[in-house]
């Protein structure tokens, strides 16, 4: 076991799109956890396009506080590319990543820093109850994270987010994988190390809307099972294999009724049945084999994840930029 080290670098990752009305509340809280902690901190912001005024917010942050740091991405990107770029840019010993709507209560993350210094790698916490989320979400949540455990061998432990705290090395072996379709609750679990978990009650969202509309997650789903499994391309072989046996054996039926009976030409409605339900099939194995030969297509373009165009906080990065004519 390793003693506890205080004065140890954490970082804290938030991606934030639109969050302005979040963003001085999410500071006090997290302020008000990690300051009397011990631990130094350094609070990243990646901005992920906002288009409010959640960036000046930010600015007016970094002026009173410099562990506040900022990374603006040069368009919405999405969650997982901008926790990536957090991933990239942090140095802290320990690193966690938090939604800035308070969903994630900040209060939880010294539980984290304790399990951390006994000398695990990833602390990951596991949500008991949503509060303030409709029950479809949380329906369709359960069902997505019992439904992907069956389908890969990659143990995605259920009902977690993105809230857990990472070790450095944790962090290393995550940024060394580069691929652009990232589904990060299943990256976190890849990279392996050792593991273990908390619980807690998410909050509702202190103000705003969730930024994750139905079409979004249902999307979301599909790159979460498409980048660990093949098991929905093999349902297509297996499906195409009992449906070819069930052909031959009606064919065969088929050739003895009509030694028996004779051919007296009935059918039209079992026809239409049959193309209908063949014509089906094909179609959406086709389509399923289009996810994964689209994703390859996107892989193979190794185009960079993401672009940053203005960094706070770190040497290499220009403070905020002054624009001509905006103030
Ligand atoms: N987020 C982001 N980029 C996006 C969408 C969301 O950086 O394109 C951030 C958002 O600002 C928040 C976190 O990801 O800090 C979680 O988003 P949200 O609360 O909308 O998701 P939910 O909690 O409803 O799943
Ligand atoms: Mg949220």
């Amino acid at each position: 076991m390793r003693k506890a080290v205080k004065g140890r670098l954490v970082s804290i990752l938030v991606p934030v799109y639109n969050e302005s009305p979040n963003i001085m509340e999410f500071y006090a809280r997290i302020t008000r956890v990690m300051n009397p902690s011990g631990y130094a901190c350094e609070l990243i912001f990646i901005n992920d396009g906002s288009k409010d005024d959640t960036l000046d917010k930010l600015y007016g942050l970094r002026e009173k506080d410099s562990r506040v740091k900022i990374i603006d991405l040069s368009r919405n990107f999405g969650k997982e590319i901008a926790l990536t770029a957090g991933l990239d840019h942090c140095r802290g010993e320990a690193v966690i990543p938090i939604d800035a709507d308070l969903q994630d209560p900040p209060e939880v993350i010294l539980e984290m820093l304790s399990r951390w210094e006994e000398g695990y790698d990833v602390v990951y916490a596991t949500r008991t109850r949503r509060d303030g989320e409709s029950s479809v979400k949380k329906v369709t949540a359960h069902l997505f994270y019992r439904f992907i455990k069956k389908l890969t061998p990659i143990p995605i432990p259920k009902d977690t987010g993105d809230f857990r705290l990472m070790s450095r090395r944790v962090v290393n072996a995550l940024t060394e994988l580069r691929e652009q379709h990232r589904f990060m609750k299943g990256l976190f679990s890849w990279v392996g190390f050792r593991q273990t978990s908390i619980t807690y009650r998410r909050e509702p969202r202190y103000a705003g809307k969730t930024k994750f509309n139905y079409w979004k997650l249902w999307n979301f789903a599909v790159e979460g099972i498409t980048s660990f499994s093949f098991l929905p391309l093999q349902v297509a072989t297996y499906a195409g294999f009992g449906i070819s046996l069930f052909a031959i054996a009606f064919a065969a039926w088929l050739f003895l009724t009509t030694l028996i009976h004779g051919n007296p030409v009935p059918g039209y409605p079992s026809l239409m049945v049959a193309i209908l339900f063949f014509g089906g099939v094909q179609l959406t194995t086709m389509g399923l084999i289009g996810e994964y030969v689209g994703r390859i297509y996107n892989e193979s373009k190794r185009r960079p994840l993401y672009f940053v165009q203005d960094k706070a906080g770190w040497d290499d990065g220009r403070e905020r930029p002054r624009l001509e004519g905006v103030q």
